[in-house]
């Protein structure tokens, strides 16, 4: 058995563990990065990268089908080759990891460890069968794993994750998706633009990250039309029948639905991974989940030496929130016992969906009724999205009545994502909506839709 003695042990070589190391690393620390799995971190392998690829595929096989309205005909059918759209997705993602990993390859040796990390106790972590690793701090960076449920478990190889999809040689005919949250609904719809037949199976009325109720219905509607879509569907049963899948479940509406497929997909959540850690072998405080109790400001576990970050503590599953968490923790680790907050950037979540989901500071849901005025706009009348042939979307936004302080929006849209920013850069800047009307706004953009939705909320604080 090896040993060896570090200020900051990070378990988990993810986008926020390897955030951690540098940040160590910067401070003045000898740390160690612990790395169970394979390199490469989840965005760049199986989350938003090929997530995206598979979209970008999804989207132009859409506009190769969908020209017609521009008087753009395809005399002929427009060929999807489920192989070579596997091919450069798993081509493209090869190159995004290939950079991560020659980022961890050129680490000096003596900083990394490869094996599954565990406390022994607070300081004391076991590496596979070969290293114990004495560490004055450590930060927990082990990321988050899919929910799957027995019922799908029971399925085997036909019951998938998002892992498995991105490592299809071909794409299936016919898929079930569990789970109408963001990545149910980025990988089923991209998956019905790619001709597989589609059903998203959400069970208590989500639409992605959406809270305001308006603005979901309007969603809900959408998503009906790309593909099947049963936002409140019970599933009873899940069957496998040979390489089949019989699915038998309660429709939105109260319908009792049998319906066959290649493959479940189920994207129903994902837990910390925590489990394998043996934090009950620590003086940890842990929670009913088995989460150590940790500083939301922090990451500090308790007044302990232990820091968790990025998906493992299953606060904001983003990747941009993973890398700064690291960077806090890291930093905190090699300063224990001096820590100090982690700084958050204006909240802002995207759906790559199409039209885009987007949502920028308070959630509809966790304001005060009487506090906020909201601006709408309806995308199906703005005059850039109608030119485009996108003009599917309605957006609102949330003033804070007493200061006129920009708070918060949800919506789903055209050009979602980068509106987003603008919002989210304005959120931060703590402007006024009457501030963020003095800003320009070209002619014609889908911004002017957002400029409405603000002059709807300024005219509502008359
Ligand atoms: C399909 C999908 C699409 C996504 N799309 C987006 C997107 O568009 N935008 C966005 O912001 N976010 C997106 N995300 C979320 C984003 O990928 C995650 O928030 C981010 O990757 C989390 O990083 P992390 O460092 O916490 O975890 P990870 O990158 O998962 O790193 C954790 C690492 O810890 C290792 N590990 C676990 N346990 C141990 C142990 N005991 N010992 C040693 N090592 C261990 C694992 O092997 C892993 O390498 C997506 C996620 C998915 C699944």
């Amino acid at each position: 058995m090896n040993t060896i003695h570090t200020d900051v042990a990070i378990i988990g070589a993810g986008s926020a563990g390897l955030s951690a190391y540098r940040a160590a690393k910067a401070a003045g620390a000898s740390a160690i990065l612990i790395e169970g799995g394979a390199h490469g971190t989840t965005c760049a392998r199986v989350g938003c990268m090929p997530s995206k690829l598979l979209i970008a595929a999804a989207d132009a096989a859409y506009h190769a089908a969908h020209g017609a309205a521009f008087g753009v005909h395809v005399d002929g059918a427009v060929r999807i080759d489920g192989r070579e759209v596997m091919a450069r997705v798993k081509r493209e993602r090869d190159r995004f990891v290939g950079f991560v990993v020659a980022g961890v390859d050129a680490m000096p040796d003596a900083d990394k460890l490869t094996g599954y990390a565990r406390f022994i106790d607070d300081n004391l972590l076991q590496v596979g069968d070969h290293t114990r690793v004495h560490a004055k701090s450590v930060v927990i960076a082990t990321g988050s794993s899919p929910v799957m449920p027995a019922m799908y478990r029971a399925l085997g190889d036909r019951a998938v994750i998002n892992d498995d999809v991105f490592a299809w040689d071909d794409l299936p005919k016919r898929v079930a998706v569990i789970g109408a949250g963001v990545i149910g609904l980025e990988l089923g719809q991209a998956l019905a633009r790619l001709g597989v037949r589609v059903s998203v199976l959400g069970a208590r009325g989500r639409v992605g990250p959406l809270t305001d109720p308006d603005v979901r219905a309007y969603a809900q509607r959408v998503f009906s039309e790309a593909f099947h879509f049963e936002p409140r569907a019970q599933v009873e049963s899940a069957v496998r029948e040979g390489d089949e899948v019989r699915v038998r479940y309660v429709s939105s509406e109260g319908k009792l639905i049998e319906d066959t497929f290649d493959y479940v997909l189920v994207a129903a959540g994902r837990k910390p991974n925590v489990g394998g850690l043996a934090l009950h072998d620590t003086s940890l405080e842990l929670d009913d989940d088995g989460l150590p109790v940790y500083d939301a400001l922090t990451l500090q576990a308790g007044t302990h030496p232990v820091f968790i970050a990025g998906d493992a503590n299953g606060v904001l599953p983003l990747l941009h929130e993973a890398a700064d968490e690291g960077r806090a923790a890291g930093t905190n680790a090699a300063r224990y016992p001096h820590v100090e907050p982690v700084e958050r950037r204006a909240p802002i979540a995207i759906a790559f969906t199409d039209p885009g989901i987007a949502m920028v500071g308070a959630r509809h849901v966790d304001l005060a009724a009487d506090s906020f005025v909201t601006g709408e706009v309806s995308f199906e009348d703005q005059g850039r999205s109608r030119v485009m042939l996108r003009n599917r979307g309605l957006m609102h936004v949330y003033v804070h009545r007493g200061s006129r302080r920009f708070v918060g929006a949800e919506w789903i849209g055209p050009d979602a994502e980068h509106i987003a920013h603008l919002l989210a850069w304005g959120l931060q800047m703590k402007l006024t909506v009457d501030e963020m009307l003095r800003m320009p706004f070209y002619h014609p953009v889908v911004e002017e839709g957002l400029r409405t939705a603000l002059r709807d909320a300024a005219s509502k604080l008359m």
